[in-house]
């Protein structure tokens, strides 16, 4: 279970899988990344190792300038293709990397089955994407607040959704997740490891955050969306 993010000029996927293969420790059922390639989303994963999604992208890579990615530690639903991380919605224009736990997924998934959804996983994380699917009207951040108060639970998230390519939106409550910074490029991480090759210079969230990232800004907030002020944090030590 881990978590990574980039956006910036360079190879994303490249980035994606480096940042996954030092987080492959913390939970290795399966792995796969999002990407915003071509005017669109795209999403390939993979049961097992880490090398398994590297041999899917090497006969079909994803280039783009925005990604996530995720390595699965399986809590709800079997290691399979299918409960591999991204989730998506039903339109695949949104997509989420979580680890963690919803409590209270059967709840929503039940609702969200009366209105017409099909789920495609069995995991708990599925009904997150297409919660944001439901509430997006034009602005991530706020789709996302408004799924937020509707969890319960355990969750750190990663967002991208093709209509909003140029951004990535990041949560923290009860499971980690940093922001890392770079020049003209940011990325997010599940832990300081899974970037520290690329920058130094992090915001480490607590608890009840969230951030707003694009290639050259890092908006922090609550999320309930009050805006935060906090210094970056300068990593000495190296992984
Ligand atoms: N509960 C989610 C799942 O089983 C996320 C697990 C994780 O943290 O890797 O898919």
């Amino acid at each position: 279970c881990g978590i990574v993010g980039y956006i910036g000029p360079r190879n994303t996927q490249d980035i994606l899988i480096e940042g996954l293969s030092k987080l492959e420790y913390r939970g290795y059922d399966s792995a796969g990344i999002a990407v915003y390639t071509d005017g669109g989303l795209r999403v390939t994963k993979a049961l097992g190792r880490l090398v398994n999604l590297e041999n899917k992208l090497q006969n079909a890579p994803l280039t783009g300038s925005v990604g996530i990615g995720h390595t699965r530690w399986a809590t709800h639903g079997k290691p399979s293709d299918v409960n591999s991380h991204p989730h998506t919605d039903v339109t695949q224009k949104f997509s989420v990397v979580h680890n963690g736990i919803i409590e209270n997924y059967l709840e929503l998934k039940d609702e969200l089955i009366a209105s017409g959804v099909e789920f495609v996983s069995e995991t708990d994380t599925e009904v997150i994407s297409h919660l944001v699917a439901r509430e997006y009207n034009g602005d991530i951040v706020d789709a996302v607040q408004k799924v937020i108060k509707q969890l319960r639970g355990a969750f750190a998230l990663g967002v991208l959704t093709e209509y909003e390519p140029d951004r990535i939106v990041a949560v923290r409550h009860a499971s980690p997740l940093i922001v890392g910074i770079g020049e003209d490029e940011n990325f997010i991480g599940s832990d300081i490891p899974a970037i520290l090759k690329y920058t130094r210079n992090v915001f480490i969230l607590n608890d009840g955050e969230m951030a707003l990232i694009t290639r050259d800004s890092v908006k922090l907030m609550t999320i309930e969306g009050n805006a935060i002020t906090r210094e970056m944090t300068y990593i000495e030590w190296d992984a």
